[in-house]
């Protein structure tokens, strides 16, 4: 199955119901509407003289243009590929020639970026030429710069022009287009989120992403009865595969509080909106919760949702099904070279293997896990985590050497390590580039962390490992406190005395105001791994 029969499905099935929702703006439209509305962008797009296999690619944060793109490039076949909104100049030249995009749809500004004033610094040739005939020295590939918004910008199409711009003689390619379409053909080029460097751009088809977000949805039990909220950014698989393709495959409604997440707006949507479902990496429950204490909200239509990206604290767990009325949330692992999720609890799973494990895998795929020599190890030890089957990427972009790397016979290397339990539920541990290996001794910096948790004062902590001449590698902890917590490094050391051994004690500790993160809301140890190392030398 491909997207646009996927939508269309959904479309036959429950086409007046509530699709798509941006409550600031004031739009809600309806999934007859959101077809209508995509078919105009569709034909627009083929007017621009764009063909199934081009690159088409977006940098905005999540605004309904995001979403009517993601369904009109997958109904003629475009590659759509997703630029991280937080890229400066030299990333995004980097993204666009990596993959060769034709076309380029851009939101304006966005906080502190002037996304057209940096396109024009790489193509300056923008002032001078006609919308459409771009001929940049430093962007060879790309042709058409489409920008959402209101008012004229030189050399550059207007997005809501694009949807007026298509006739019958593009409408009447639409049915030969889509019998064209291959479920195997790539759709879709994601990058990971940069969470432990470079982000990698992993290829994804129509049939990767569509099963993945049934499987998602299914155990979250969605139907066109729910309304799903996504704070998460839509270039990220979380919020395009998961969010609207999940929501999609059930016919619930998605209801998007913001351009990027802010727990106070996100909170007014869950309650206005009588929203039943909510994904959100762990921080931002983290945020959640505390924005609740100081403002409470009604919740009560609340239901289920996802927590998923990074290790997910017990304790916030806990409070998330009490405090957000979330008895059914369910964790997930996954990555976005398979399409995302491979893991994930059930809704009736007991809360507590909920909070300490991912689930157990989903249908259709295998796992397994290994050593550092590829031995498959015995139950309940622990190892790489290894997947295959449907929703495993077809590789990384243009990158043969990085895609052998990850890919072996079919089977996506994670660099996660994990362990399962008799009862088929996974535990993920830690990221293998995480482990600090201290004094010959193996540290998982996720034990540390779930252990300075309890203490009162912290709001969040990282724990990694960083070179050390004596022991190999040493404990650094970055800590941010609660408002009104504020413990001092010593403190901290004297709370773990005695509770954790004594080689597992943060050598360094460092008391900050905010961790450095990618725009998913992932904690960047590199980032804290490279200043600790540059303020110790
Ligand atoms: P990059 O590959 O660019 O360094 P990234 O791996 O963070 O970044 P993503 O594909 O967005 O990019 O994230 C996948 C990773 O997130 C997984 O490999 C895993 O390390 C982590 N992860 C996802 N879900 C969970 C979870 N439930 N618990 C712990 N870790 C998780
Ligand atoms: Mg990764």
């Amino acid at each position: 199955i491909t997207i646009p029969q996927l939508f269309r499905e959904t479309v036959a099935r429950f086409g007046p119901r509530d699709a798509v929702i941006f409550p600031a703006q004031g739009i809600r439209q309806s999934y007859y509407e959101l077809d209508r509305a995509v078919d105009e962008l569709a034909t627009g797009l083929l007017a621009l003289g764009l063909e199934k296999g081009d690159r088409i690619g977006i940098w905005a944060p999540n605004c309904h243009e995001w979403v009517l793109t993601q369904f009109a490039t997958a109904r003629i076949g475009l590659v759509l590929v997703n630029i991280n909104p937080a890229y400066r100049r030299s990333e995004l030249e980097y993204a666009l020639n990596k993959v060769g995009c034709k076309a380029l749809i851009t939101a304006r500004t966005f906080k502190s970026s002037d996304y057209v004033g940096m396109i024009r610094h790489l193509a300056p040739e923008m002032e001078t030429c006609a919308p459409g005939r771009l001929r940049a020295e430093r962007l060879p590939h790309l042709r058409h710069v489409i920008v959402t918004g209101e008012g004229a910008v030189a050399g550059a199409h207007l997005f809501s022009d694009i949807r007026k711009l298509g006739g019958p003689a593009q409408q009447l390619r639409l049915p030969v287009l889509d019998r064209a379409l291959d479920p195997d053909d790539a759709i879709n080029i994601q990058f990971t989120s940069g969470t432990t460097g470079h982000p990698k751009g992993a290829t994804l088809s129509h049939y990767n992403i569509v099963n993945n977000a049934r499987f998602v949805t299914d155990r979250i039990t969605l139907t066109e009865m729910d309304r799903l909220c996504i704070p998460v950014p839509l270039y990220h698989c979380f919020g395009m595969v998961m969010g609207v393709l999940g929501a999609l495959s059930k016919g619930a409604a998605m209801v998007f509080p913001g351009s990027s997440f802010e727990p106070d707006a996100t909170l007014a949507a869950l309650s206005q909106e009588r929203c039943t479902a909510l994904y959100g990496v762990p921080t931002m429950f983290v945020t959640l919760l505390q924005a609740l204490e100081t403002a409470p909200q009604d919740l009560t239509a609340m239901r289920t949702g996802v927590m998923a990206g990074a290790p997910c604290p017990v304790d916030v767990m806990r409070r998330v099904v009490r405090d957000m009325h979330m008895p059914e949330v369910t964790i997930c692992y996954g990555m976005t070279e398979t399409s995302p999720v491979s893991f994930q609890s059930f809704v009736s799973d007991p809360l507590d293997k909920r909070c300490e494990t991912v689930g157990r895998v989903h249908p259709h795929l295998e796992v397994k896990i290994i050593d550092t020599e590829g031995r498959i190890v015995p139950q309940g030890e622990g190892g790489e985590l290894c997947t295959r089957g449907y929703s495993v990427m077809k590789g990384y972009w243009d990158d043969p050497e990085k895609s052998a790397e990850a890919l072996r016979g079919g089977w996506m290397h994670t660099g996660d390590l994990a362990r399962f339990d008799a009862d088929g539920f996974c535990a993920i541990v830690g990221r293998s580039k995480d482990m600090i290996i201290r004094g010959g001794e193996n540290i998982y910096p996720r034990e540390i962390e779930e252990f300075l948790y309890g203490h009162p004062g912290i709001a969040d902590v990282q724990v990694f490992g960083i070179p050390d001449e004596k022991m190999g590698e040493e404990i650094c902890a970055w800590v941010v406190p609660k408002p009104e917590g504020s413990p001092s490094a010593e403190d901290l050391r004297a709370y773990c005395a005695g509770q954790i051994a004594h080689f597992k004690i943060p050598r360094h500790i460092r008391i900050v105001e905010e961790m450095p993160m990618t725009v998913t809301g992932k904690p960047q140890k590199f980032i804290m791994r490279d200043r600790m190392i540059e303020e110790l030398s």
